[in-house]
């Protein structure tokens, strides 16, 4: 068999023969550190699987793999360590499936026992693994043809004879004499897995089916070493304080109530506030680049989405429709038809055009309740939605002006960018996509020239495009790694088709024009969960929800003081808050910061003799007295330049 390696170069063998045996065939060394394989950039193997046929190897080995590979053996060995130890100190346990989900680190492993296990036994399962993880563990792995024969238990049986029949085989997988079918490859190298941190006990349905029985599934993190254990747990902290979720509880920007129901946001004052000053600048910014705003109802007939399409496209995305009357409504989901029931309410000419319509529009989506996360994905949503209306000779000069008001914007913001990706469609997808290549091949083609032009580093994404046309989204990560899109323009030749829009064109004829999608920063919700993430809740003062916190300190006096303040400051729309409680400076002052609010004013006696301003800044220790005059100028500025 021919055997290519990840240099392109070919090496022949003339038996089947181990990974670590192909290891030991290229050098000594290499056979002493590799732990498995990757076969053709797809089946991951342990280091003792049988080579048999012509194929691509990339040996993984615990010096010079890819950590995530790496990372990968390590987790799915120890979830297989876990469920040996489950085993040995459960005896009427049985093992069902293992997990590994990589964004998290963390490996789970699930099982029924004949009576739950509760979570105060954790300390008993960690004591158990932590002396497995000491001692010597026979593991081997073996390929199976028949699984009748193993005594399996009923989910392991399942999973023997689903892999069996999907590739002909499945891994028996042996630990000291106990065997067990795993859907991912088991390490059979000694000591690999150093440390086993056991997190938690859940619940999970049998092949993740409600209508199955509930198992228990038991999560974990695992380590090469103890630095590399500690180092996975940190950053996991890490991220964990910086959810959005979790910032909202110390800046009460948003609320769920279940009996409103779910993925329905409440925006609290705080909330409110930061989302006014959004929509005041970008309103400005739609203003400086001549967008139109315009106000459509947030609903719509069901007629209107079966012309649009996205009845048929989108159907499961969309709340139910309801009757009333004599017409059947949906909840919008887009406003694209409404925008376009706008352009059609006169004969348009070709000097109207660009005609650039904005809403900052209400919208529901029917996202399942398992999907719903905070305010990253809701089902109610504002989108910082336009729909421009423009002749094919202004596609590529719009489509510039569009990028570059998104690009001001970001900046504005301080957003992080992850990637451009530009999704064109899929030829091949005769479903997804209207049939017109020379429409999809001028769009794409137009599109690209214009992100050239623009010299844009971009992923090229297909079989991505949406249903009606190409597209440039800009992605960002969220703090639980999830990809999501900030911003997007999308080209569209078909809405404006299946409406039959028109324009008088300048030989007095009708033409037809172009439609471009335009989501500004997405939906309020998502834009404000990212930058609540990577602000770490800590907002520019402009942005901040409460700007300054007055805390008088001593008598009536520096109350009375403090309100004087307090009230010229709101003259100039300055958010302010009065902490007149009776409790400590210190404490008043630590208050402050943990709610993360820009500016603290601390007004006493001094202050009130000379008619002046102490204040300290989030995250600051020093002190600096001003007179009121010059403070006011200091923070008017501050909000003026977004800093
Ligand atoms: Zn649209």
């Amino acid at each position: 068999m021919k055997i290519t390696l990840l240099d392109e170069s070919i090496r022949e063998f003339d038996k089947p023969l181990s990974v670590k045996e192909i290891a030991g065939q290229i050098a000594t060394s290499l056979k002493k550190i590799t732990i498995g394989a990757l076969i053709n950039n797809q089946q991951k193997v342990a280091s003792d699987f049988i080579v048999e046929q012509d194929c691509k190897i990339e040996l993984i080995t615990t010096k010079d793999s890819k950590e995530s590979l790496l990372d990968f053996f390590v987790s799915t060995t120890a979830a297989a360590i876990t469920a040996y130890s489950l085993v040995q100190n459960f005896p009427d346990i049985k093992i069902a499936e293992e997990f590994y989900n990589q964004d998290e680190y963390e490996f789970s492993t699930t099982f029924l026992d004949k009576e739950t296990i509760k979570r105060d036994r954790l300390p008993f399962i960690q004591n158990k693994l932590d002396e497995l993880t000491n001692q010597r563990l026979v593991i081997q792995n073996k390929k199976i043809t028949v699984s009748s024969d193993l005594n399996l238990n009923t989910y392991q049986l399942h999973l023997a004879n689903k892999a069996i029949s999907e590739r002909g085989y499945a891994i028996l997988t042996t630990i000291n004499k106990e065997n067990f079918i795993f859907s991912e490859p088991v390490c059979v190298e000694e000591k690999l897995v150093k440390k086993i941190k056991l997190l938690d006990l859940s619940g999970s349905y049998w092949l993740n089916d409600a209508s199955n029985v509930m198992l228990q599934r038991l999560h974990g993190l695992a380590g090469v070493s103890l630095d590399q254990l500690e180092k996975k747990q940190l950053i996991l902290e890490e991220r964990r304080l910086s959810d959005h979720r979790s910032i909202n509880k110390q800046l009460e920007i948003f609320h769920f109530d279940q009996l409103i129901g779910q993925g329905l946001p409440i925006w609290l004052p705080n909330g409110v506030a930061l989302k006014e000053q959004i929509k005041t600048y970008l309103k400005e910014k739609e203003w400086e680049y001549d967008y139109v705003p315009i106000e459509t109802p947030v609903i719509g007939t069901l007629d209107l989405y079966r012309i649009s399409g996205h009845l048929s496209h989108y159907n499961e995305d969309m709340f139910q429709p309801f009757k009333a009357g004599n017409e059947e409504f949906i909840l919008k989901p887009m406003s694209c038809p409404h925008h376009i029931a706008v352009y059609r309410q006169k004969q348009r000419s070709y000097r109207e055009l660009p005609l650039r319509y904005s809403e900052h529009a209400l919208q529901h989506r029917y996202e399942s309740s398992g999907s719903l996360t905070g305010l990253e994905r809701v089902r109610a949503m504002e989108l910082t939605d336009s729909h421009i209306f423009v002749r094919p000779d202004q596609i590529e000069s719009e489509f510039k002006s569009i990028y570059r008001l998104i690009e001001e914007v970001l900046k504005t913001f301080k957003i992080k960018i992850d990637y451009l990706s530009f999704s064109v469609r899929d030829p091949e997808d005769k479903e997804k996509y209207f049939q017109d290549d020379q429409m999809w091949n001028k769009a794409e083609a137009e599109l690209e020239k214009v992100l050239k032009d623009l010299n844009l580093n971009y992923k090229k994404m297909v079989g991505e495009a949406a249903f009606y046309g190409p597209k440039l989204d800009i992605q960002a990560k969220t703090a639980q790694s999830h990809e999501i899109t900030i911003a997007t323009i999308q080209l569209d030749f078909l809405l404006p088709q299946k409406f039959d829009l028109t324009y008088v064109d300048d030989n007095g004829g009708l033409s037809r024009p172009i439609m471009i999608h335009r989501g500004l920063i997405g939906t309020y919700e998502r834009f404000i969960a990212t930058l609540l993430e990577q602000t770490k809740g800590n907002l520019p003062l402009w942005l901040a929800p409460i700007q300054i916190e007055i805390i008088p300190v001593g008598d009536e006096e520096s109350e009375k003081y403090a309100k004087r303040i307090q009230k010229n400051l709101k003259t100039d729309y300055i958010r302010t808050h009065l902490d007149n409680r009776d409790e400590r400076l210190s404490y008043k002052i630590r208050d402050a910061q943990i709610h993360k609010i820009p500016y603290q004013l601390v007004l006493g006696k001094k202050e009130i003799s000379d008619n002046t301003i102490t204040y300290r800044k989030y995250n600051s220790e020093e002190q600096i007295t001003v007179s009121c005059d010059e403070f006011y100028l200091l923070i008017n500025q501050e909000i003026k330049e977004k800093m």
